[in-house]
């Protein structure tokens, strides 16, 4: 594809800027993007598309991608949670009205366990500010506050970059004077690819009622090296929570990795339902009277969940 050819696609196919981007570590960042139309009304928790051209770049040291001629004009698009900064000063709470970027916490897949190249993030981590991108018009999704009430306590339990929509939904509740306690944690597997974790230590100081736990399975360190799983059954999360995990007045929001989520498989004609091995989040707590969302409209219980693949 000529110089010429990239570049009338791009003016024809982008309507975003890179206004921002922070590479945490080669493979992790968090990036704003400011799109050319008035940022979209949405709620905290909820997600957009972003979308590269097959024709970019991609970084280096990643599964290696074979295209057909013809799909070389094409524009790949995938879901991102709208992240957010959550104070942009110590202790003042970010002021969304004159904000015209959209903040993503994004990782990179280098290779694919199923075969699949994956085709967005090799080049997402080849932009830099200034340059150009697609942005989804419409916001969508159902893993939202909406159910949660004032004196809720609120739990949110992520993976890696399933932290982002929680440090939204995080502000969303200290902007509300929030009176419940609110716990998150989040599960990575080196302590450097907790990329909010100096926020979350500011925030901890700045509100009595909020705790940031930090977890890896793959380096002892300061971080403790267990599973989310372990830490609800060895009653670690309540001591952390500081409170019991009651259905009554708890909400558990479960983001990222769909093992640690475990989202029970329905058999429509009996109503029977099977939990999916390894043990996720959804087996432990339904076994303590908690009740997971059958779907996005269906049945709101107190598990709410977004699988991110
Ligand atoms: C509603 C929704 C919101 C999402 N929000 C985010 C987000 O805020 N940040 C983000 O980094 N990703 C997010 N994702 C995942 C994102 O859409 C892409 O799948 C991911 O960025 C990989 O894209 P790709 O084209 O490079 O690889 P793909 O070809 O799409 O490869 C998908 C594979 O990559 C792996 N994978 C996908 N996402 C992740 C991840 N976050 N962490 C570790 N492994 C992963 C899985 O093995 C999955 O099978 C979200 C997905 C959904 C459905």
């Amino acid at each position: 594809m000529t110089p010429e050819e990239v570049a009338e696609l791009r003016t024809r196919r982008y309507n975003g800027t890179v206004v921002y981007l922070q590479k945490l570590h080669s493979d992790l960042m968090v990036m704003r993007v400011k799109p050319d139309f008035d940022r979209p009304a949405h709620q905290a928790g909820q997600y957009c598309t972003l979308g590269l051209g097959f024709w970019e770049p991609r970084v280096e040291g990643c599964q290696l991608e074979a295209l057909k001629p013809e799909e070389l004009s094409k524009v790949v698009r995938r879901a991102y949670s709208m992240s957010c900064p959550v104070e942009l000063e110590p202790g003042k709470l970010y002021d969304p009205t004159p904000t015209d970027w959209i903040e993503f916490y994004i990782v990179l897949v280098r290779e694919n366990a199923d075969g699949r190249v994956p085709a967005l993030t090799p080049r997402l981590f080849a932009l830099k500010e200034g340059d150009r991108i697609q942005i989804g018009e419409k916001v969508a999704g159902h893993y939202t506050l909406d159910p949660v009430h004032p004196g809720d306590n609120v739990v949110f339990l992520g993976t890696g970059t399933g932290e982002a929509p929680h440090n939204y939904m995080l502000w969303e509740l200290l902007s509300r004077g929030h009176t419940g306690k609110i716990l998150s944690a989040c599960c990575v597997r080196f302590g450097r690819d907790l990329g909010y974790v100096e926020l979350h230590r500011r925030l901890m100081g700045e509100y009595p009622n909020y705790k940031y736990l930090g977890l890896t399975t793959r380096e002892a360190g300061l971080t403790k090296k267990v599973y989310i799983q372990d830490l609800i059954t060895a009653g670690e999360l309540e001591d952390h929570l500081g409170a019991r995990l009651d259905p009554k007045n708890t909400h558990v929001f479960l983001c990222g990795n769909p093992k640690m989520i475990g989202v029970p498989i329905r058999d429509k004609a009996t109503g029977s339902i099977t939990y999916p091995q390894p043990t996720g989040v959804i087996e432990i707590l339904e076994g303590r009277g908690f009740q997971a969302d059958v779907s996005a409209t269906k049945f709101k219980g107190n598990i709410h969940f977004e699988e991110y693949w």
